[in-house]
């Protein structure tokens, strides 16, 4: 691609618009443009690079066997009433009617569909094993868009889905898919991380996501370096860690604690840790209030409280005049103790002795609180957030904890959407049973972010060569001298004779300009041919190298479709 013709208006300055790097670096190097909050449109190297990461993706899932086909995205809502989702789905389905009053959604996955495409074409258990997928676009409107293509209520999914006749064949067709999500990831270059996940209100027998280890993830991630056990924090399971405590059972006291509401402000107030006491938090569920107890240092995990308790919707924190109510206090003063809502305790909790809780009266705690002698928690479970340092569940050592970005999930989905649909088969003897499912997806945009936040300098980009837009760029120096322009053109024929892809920066620019431009798009090797051109010497630049390097031009040529071979 000659440069002249490209459209590519690189940004100087760092939009506002954007927090974290890769959002910053896909702007500045003109790779995309925002058209409202979470919808995006793809310049011509935007959309390059994500050619490319799909095409790796559909090689790889082709090797493994599954089939491509395409659904649409504009869907009417019958399968989805069918599975029930057209409820649990909630504001996140964008949903509206046609000219005929007709319900219709924009499709944020796709599993209904399949379903329903597998009932309508397989006639026999013959057909059985199948996967099928499709590279599509996905709506969800969701409630905070943000990162650029990280978080965008518009984004490009694989989703693939399994067909099988039973649950050895679904961990065999699980397994194709895991090794193929390992591959695809490792050819886009990125370095990842494989977590238990939780199945949560999908149901399902296992489950498993690819995230890629960053600051700016918005998954938490616990890991254990000696054993290897990994999960996210919904499915790592805590093991509840005893803290020193008063011996036997005393007497609870009732305590004046004048406006201290937090556990900081009562730590302060009672010469207390923060382990001393147990905080009561009370939460929405769908249309009814629970209560949910943690000790003083440990942070509630909705997602694990939200399965617990069942609900459809996302739990929230209970509205101010409903605490107002449910505790007679005012909000900061919430305790078990004659509370008339189910209480969850979390384990750590019902180990606690001679501990302090909030009185259901404002400015008062109990102290010297203990279970069962002063209240009875409905539930007791692990409802806690897994911490740097807590006991790993499979080996016992200290767990490490870090930030992911998910770029994939595999799900073992088992009879929960052939069982909502009607997805049987008829076996060999003639008996009905039902087909079981496994679902596989991947961010696909959400990727070239991830790639560019772990592949990334000061001065921009640093593509994987595996993905990048354009493999090298071939640089004259001053576009007014024919012997540097004419050198150049015949290495970029060259090069793209080989199969290279190839950018030739023909614009009329300073050569500074051009340079930066290269750094910010992120081009894996840069040629420039200036002063020594007449000798039939270029300079060869690796993007992550210090300096460049003198090659002649046939080595430069050679070593850049080397390098390429060896990198893609
Ligand atoms: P998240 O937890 O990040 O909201 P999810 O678990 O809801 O994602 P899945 O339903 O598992 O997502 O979708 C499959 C893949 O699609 C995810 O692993 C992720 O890479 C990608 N994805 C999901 N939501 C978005 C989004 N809003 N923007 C970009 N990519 C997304
Ligand atoms: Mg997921």
């Amino acid at each position: 691609m000659r440069m002249s013709n490209l459209l590519m208006p690189t940004l100087r300055e760092v939009p506002a618009e954007a927090e974290i790097t890769s959002h910053k670096l896909m702007l500045r190097a003109a790779m995309i443009r925002r058209l409202s909050a979470g919808i995006y449109s793809y310049l011509p190297l935007g959309i390059k690079t994500l050619q490319k990461v799909e095409k790796i993706v559909r090689e790889e899932m082709d090797k493994a066997g599954a089939q491509e086909l395409l659904m649409p995205a504009l869907l009417p809502a019958e399968a989805y009433q069918a599975s029930g989702r057209w409820e649990v789905f909630g504001p996140s389905m964008f949903k509206m009617k046609d000219r005929y009053d007709r319900d219709f959604c924009l499709g944020p996955t796709h599993e209904e569909l399949f379903t329903q495409t597998v009932i309508d074409n397989v006639k026999s258990y013959k057909e059985y094993p199948m996967t099928l997928y499709q590279i599509q676009t996905k709506y969800r409107d969701e409630g905070r868009p943000r990162f650029g293509v990280m978080r965008s209520r518009e984004f490009v999914m694989k989703d693939a889905y399994s067909f099988d006749l039973n649950d050895e064949g679904l961990n065999e067709s699980y397994k194709k898919m895991y090794d193929a999500y390992c591959r695809i990831f490792t050819r886009l270059g990125l370095d990842f991380t494989i977590v238990d996940a939780d199945t949560g209100a999908m149901g399902g027998s296992g489950s498993q996501e690819f995230m890629v280890k960053s600051p700016v993830g918005e998954d938490g991630i616990a890991y254990c370096d000696d054993c290897g056990y990994a999960a996210n924090y919904e499915k790592a399971e805590c093991i509840p860690q005893e803290k020193p405590s008063v011996e036997g059972e005393l007497d609870i006291e009732k305590l004046h604690t004048p406006s201290a509401h937090t556990i900081e402000e009562l730590v302060a107030f009672m010469n207390a840790e923060a382990y001393n006491f147990a905080k009561t938090i009370i939460y929405k569920a769908d249309d009814k209030y629970i209560a949910a107890m943690v000790r003083g240092d440990r942070e509630i995990n909705e997602v694990k409280l939200k399965n617990l308790v069942g609900c459809i919707d996302d739990l929230e924190l209970a509205e101010p005049f409903k605490v107002r109510e449910l505790t007679n206090a005012e909000v900061g003063f919430a305790g078990p103790i004659g509370l008339d809502i189910p209480v969850y305790a979390d384990k750590e909790v019902a180990m606690m002795k001679n501990f302090i809780v909030g009185a259901n009266e404002t400015d008062m705690h109990y102290k010297n609180v203990n279970i069962n002698k002063d209240f009875t928690p409905e539930v007791v479970a692990d409802i806690r957030v897994i911490e740097e340092g807590d006991t790993c569940p499979k080996c016992g050592k200290p767990i490490k904890t870090a930030q992911g970005i998910e770029v994939g999930h595999i799900f073992k989905l088992g009879t929960k959407y052939s069982d909502a649909l009607g997805l049987k088969y008829l076996d060999e003897d003639g008996r009905s049973k039902t087909v079981t499912m496994g679902c596989y997806g991947i961010g696909v945009t959400r990727c070239l972010a991830a790639a560019i936040e772990q592949n990334n300098d000061e001065n921009g980009i640093i593509w994987p060569v595996s993905i990048s837009p354009y493999q090298v760029v071939v640089i004259p120096v001053n576009n007014k001298l024919e012997e540097q322009t004419a050198l150049a053109e015949k290495i970029y024929d060259e090069l793209r004779t080989n199969g290279v892809d190839a950018l030739l920066d023909d614009r009329n620019e300073r050569a500074g300009v051009k340079f930066k431009d290269s750094e910010l798009i992120g081009i894996p090797v840069r040629i420039v041919v200036g002063k020594k051109c007449g000798e039939g010497i270029v300079e060869y630049k690796e993007r992550r190298a210090e300096n460049s390097v003198e090659k002649t031009v046939d080595d430069a040529v050679n070593d850049v479709i080397e390098y390429i071979n060896s990198n893609i």
